[in-house]
């Protein structure tokens, strides 16, 4: 029987686990606590990526001081190592290949594009330079060719981090943990030069919410009592009565009521954890000097030369596909999107940018189980094209394609170097330079 012909486009933890689920391993998968099999088709997979690098914010989002968490990339290489599986990376959908295309060429295509855009918070002076989205700080600091020369201005000595979930514990972790630390991650070499000359000594981070409310997880939040040459301070919020607290949330009050109670070691560098504070606006002219904030005992301006949003990330259309503006992800009907028959969503640009790399493993198998059960039902529309004509016609289009052997060069090329400097790897993090490695 002819193989169904799947095209993932994002090559992220959501595309590369539905290509793991397509390409099942010969155990099968876990369901319901058992390993089951899904389905005995062959099948094959072409993964697409805009980026000629693999894993999506495993490798951009996921804080360099936080190497356990990137192992989950071994699982990635296992399921890239599968017969059947093709990588097309620097190819962009909507670009250098359209979705009505690939709906063509394909039986069937599956979107896992993420959340490219980023939550805005409508307050004036948004728009200055130095008030930034946090993804262009943490894509900074972990080598996003797109951001590598982004405007991260360190020369201010205290930064606002809007927002207290996660990424807001990462930003400011990575702004005051020790350059000794930091220099032996696979942190970018630009951001950790920036940071070895940064003179940010205090990062606030405001939270509208009380204490207990904070959207960061205990795991996070307790990591920065652990940061040597830093204080830390909290700031309003402790609420009036915690009897009654889930224990989650008051383990982040014990922790918090920790901090708040520690005395000042005059350390080079402060975290101010603010809480019931929401901003007003950022000042400045030419350039952010500062933000006006609002909290329980009135209005206050703080002195800053960066503002960072962490608020969130947020999807963004794909030409020729159904868009939900207000939530910022593709609608879809048990991840078929809706009035495009053939075509399928998974991970954060499905469900919102929410969730544990892990989390994107189920949602990838709930799609891929649609897929499967139309391909079965004789619902999918055959593809017009054979792996090489497809292959073909995107060289066509973009010489400067790299394929899993070319991604596969860049990955070596990037620990070797990270091996002779002690590190898990040096990133590539220019276009042309990634290229040069992985064009063949
Ligand atoms: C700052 C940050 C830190 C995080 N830290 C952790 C952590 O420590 N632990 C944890 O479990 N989770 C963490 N997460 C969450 C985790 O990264 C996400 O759950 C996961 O990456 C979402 O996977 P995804 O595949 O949906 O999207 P992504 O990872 O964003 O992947 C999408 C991919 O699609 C590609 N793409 C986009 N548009 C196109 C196009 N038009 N054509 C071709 N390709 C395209 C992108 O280049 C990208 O490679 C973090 C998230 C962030 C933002």
């Amino acid at each position: 029987m002819k193989p169904l012909r799947v095209a993932v486009v994002g090559a992220g933890p959501s595309g590369l686990y539905a290509a793991g689920h397509l390409l099942e391993g010969p155990g099968g998968t876990y369901l319901d606590g058992r390993l089951t099999t899904l389905h005995t088709r062959a099948v094959e997979v072409d993964v697409f990526d805009r980026l000629p690098t693999q894993w999506g914010l495993v490798r951009h989002g996921v804080a360099p001081d936080h190497p356990d968490k990137k192992q989950v990339a071994t699982v990635f290489e296992q399921i890239a190592a599968r017969p059947g599986f093709r990588f097309f990376g620097n190819v962009e959908v909507g670009r250098d290949v359209q979705t009505e295309e690939l709906s063509e060429w394909y039986d069937a295509v599956v979107y896992a594009v993420g959340a490219t855009g980023d939550a805005t918070l409508g307050i004036p002076g948004e728009d200055l330079p130095g008030c930034l989205a946090a993804r262009a700080i943490v894509a900074w600091y972990n080598g996003h060719p797109d951001y590598r020369t982004a405007p991260i201005d360190l020369s201010g000595e205290r930064a606002v981090v809007i927002g207290n979930g996660n990424v807001a514990m990462d930003v400011a972790r990575l702004l005051t943990t020790p350059i000794d630390t930091l220099a032996r991650t696979d942190i970018a070499d630009h951001a950790l030069d920036a940071l070895r000359a940064s003179r940010v000594r205090e990062v606030v981070v405001l939270g509208r919410r009380g204490r207990q409310h904070g959207a960061f997880n205990n795991p996070e939040l307790e990591e920065l009592g652990h940061l040597p040459g830093v204080d830390l301070a909290v700031v309003h919020g402790e609420p009036a009565d915690s009897a009654d607290l889930d224990p989650s949330s008051a383990r982040k009050l014990r922790t918090l009521h920790d901090y708040a109670t520690r005395p000042s070691t005059g350390a080079a560098r402060r975290i101010v954890l603010r809480f019931q504070t929401s901003p007003l606006e950022v000042l400045g002219t030419e350039a952010v000097r500062g933000l006006r904030v609002r909290g329980p005992d009135g209005d206050e301006v703080l002195d800053a030369g960066l503002v960072l949003r962490a608020i969130g990330y947020f999807g963004t259309p794909t030409p020729g596909l159904p868009f939900d503006h207000d939530r910022g992800v593709i609608p879809h009907t048990d991840g078929r999107i809706t009035d495009v028959p053939g075509s399928y969503v998974t991970g954060w640009i499905k469900r919102g940018p929410r969730g544990i790399i892990g989390t994107n493993k189920k949602c990838a198998r709930d799609t891929v189980r649609s897929l499967l059960a139309d391909a079965d039902a004789g619902a999918l529309r055959a593809g017009t094209h054979t792996g090489e004509e497809v292959e073909r016609a995107l060289r066509e289009r973009q010489p400067a394609l790299v394929d899993q052997a070319g991604w596969l060069a860049i990955d070596h090329h990037e620990r070797a170097a990270g091996l002779a400097a002690g590190r898990p790897r040096v990133k590539v993090t220019d276009l042309a330079g990634q290229l040069a490695h992985g064009v063949r």
